[in-house]
């Protein structure tokens, strides 16, 4: 079995080396940055490793077009992963949980759902329409349905834990380039297949970063609850337990660059949320901000890239970034897409570039 080297320990790199880890290969992974608790994560500098700056819920996005419907499959794939992880590990962070959906103004594909389509066409357990009493002011469309959240780096230090355990190496370096991993000192020579898991890809023109800036409260909230207004923004609350507190979000802006988290948006986040779901602030009617993140979802024009490249010889990279916001929720979908381009790779040993 090839030794296979994984660029990025974010949650995309940490769950394709685990999985390509039970098939049986040795694994290394190699990045500039590793989960450590969430408090020592270095806002300035490290803003860059978007994992610790995630909510992190799995939402219900109901598909309009091919890339969502396989996206939608994929986020099927890590539901029933984490239901069995945290049946196995309750230490892993996650948390099973109602998630409540409210709209102002849905589109065609929310108003299309019902009891029946949700459960049969979309597998979605737990799901129900919510009745116009059981929604705030403003929203006309309400459902609720099982999902989970996790702890982000509760959870990312759970697999790397894990990792190691079972024999994984790690190595702490900044590349300027995943093929610089072929010539790295102890690695070369047995390595001929690497998996490109950087979050930004290296470079490619197509990424760019949604800027998002939540708040990070010690309310407890027995849900995760998405509002999605009529003017395009948003307004959620992602439980993360285990004394990590509730984020309170959240804002999604393209190609926004500020580092800064602005008091005005922490207010009208904090002020927005509140009155979509009043329960959280608790008798004594008040937020208990712990502290403001900024982070940057990496976005691709088109959708993630999950893809095998030929680089030389029979050198291989599977690319596997891009994830925007949806990195948890997809995760394990990739990490079996990840897998599946790699048996490809070594069954065939094809000098092609696909695609899954
Ligand atoms: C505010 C906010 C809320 C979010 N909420 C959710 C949510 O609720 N649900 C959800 O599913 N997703 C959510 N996301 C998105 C999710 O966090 C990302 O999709 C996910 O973290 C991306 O993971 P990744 O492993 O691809 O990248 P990253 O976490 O960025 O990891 C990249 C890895 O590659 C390494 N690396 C990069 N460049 C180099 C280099 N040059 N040399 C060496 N190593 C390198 C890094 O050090 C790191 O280890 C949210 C994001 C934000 C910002």
């Amino acid at each position: 079995m090839p030794h296979v080297v994984v660029v990025g320990a974010g949650v995309i790199g940490l769950s394709a080396a685990l999985r390509i880890q039970a098939e049986g290969h040795a694994v290394t992974i190699v990045a500039r940055d590793f989960p450590s608790g969430f408090e020592t994560i270095d806002p300035v500098t490290q803003i860059n490793f978007t994992s610790p700056w995630g909510g992190a819920h799995n939402r219900l996005v109901p598909p309009t077009n091919a890339t969502e419907v396989r996206e939608h499959a994929m986020s099927l794939t890590t539901f029933a992963h984490m239901r069995a992880t945290a049946a196995a590990s309750p230490e892993a962070g996650i948390t099973f949980m109602k998630g409540i959906e409210y709209l102002e103004a849905p589109g065609p594909a929310y108003r299309a759902l019902t009891d029946e389509n949700a459960a049969h066409d979309l597998g979605m357990e737990g799901f129900r329409m919510l009745r116009r009493e059981e929604m705030p002011e403003g929203v006309t469309f309400g459902c609720e349905y099982d999902t989970w959240c996790v702890n982000p780096m509760v959870y990312c230090g759970f697999m790397l834990r894990r990792f190691v355990f079972q024999g994984g190496r790690i190595v702490k370096k900044e590349l300027r380039d995943p093929v610089e991993v072929w010539d790295m000192e102890g690695l070369q020579a047995s390595v001929d297949v690497l998996v490109n898991a950087s979050g930004n890809g290296f470079g490619d023109p197509d990424v760019f970063i949604t800027r998002g800036q939540t708040c990070l409260v010690a309310n407890l909230c027995p849900a995760t609850v998405t509002r999605q207004n009529a003017d395009g923004s948003w307004t959620f609350c992602v439980p993360r337990n285990f004394e990590g507190g509730t984020i309170i979000g959240g804002t999604k802006e393209p190609d926004n660059w500020d580092p800064n988290p602005s008091l005005e948006v922490r207010e009208k986040l904090l002020r927005n949320f509140a009155a979509t779901y009043p329960q959280i602030l608790g008798k004594d009617g008040k937020f208990t901000v712990i502290r403001d993140i900024v982070g940057r979802r990496p976005t691709r024009r088109g959708g993630m890239r999950l893809e095998k490249e030929i680089v030389s010889g029979n050198k291989c990279i599977v690319h596997a970034y891009g994830l925007g916001g949806r990195g948890y929720e997809l995760s394990w979908g990739v990490a079996d897409g990840v897998a599946d381009l790699l048996k490809a790779h070594l069954g065939s040993g094809s000098s092609v570039t696909s695609k899954l």
